[in-house]
């Protein structure tokens, strides 16, 4: 299993992620942040676990990501 981690606070919303991985962020219309698809929050810090089918794409997110704030852990 692959699990995502997500330091939303710092998200400058540049889409980037999305574009790797659109079954798994979207951009919020209310803040124009991006959340991370079945996230759990705690402390402003979200957290899913997903199939490792969606290794690639969420490493593409991650590389993406300017503000380096989406981390993967294979579990
Ligand atoms: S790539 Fe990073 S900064 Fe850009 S929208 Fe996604 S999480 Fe936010």
């Amino acid at each position: 299993m692959l699990q995502i981690t997500y330091y939303r606070n710092k998200c400058i919303g540049c889409n980037g992620c999305v574009e790797a991985a659109p079954e798994r962020w979207r951009i919020s219309r209310a803040d124009g942040k991006s959340n991370l698809i079945n996230g759990r929050e705690k402390k402003g810090i979200y957290t899913t676990t997903v199939n490792m089918t969606e290794y690639e794409e969420n490493e593409q997110a991650a590389a993406n990501c300017p503000m380096r704030i989406i981390k993967l852990k294979v579990l």
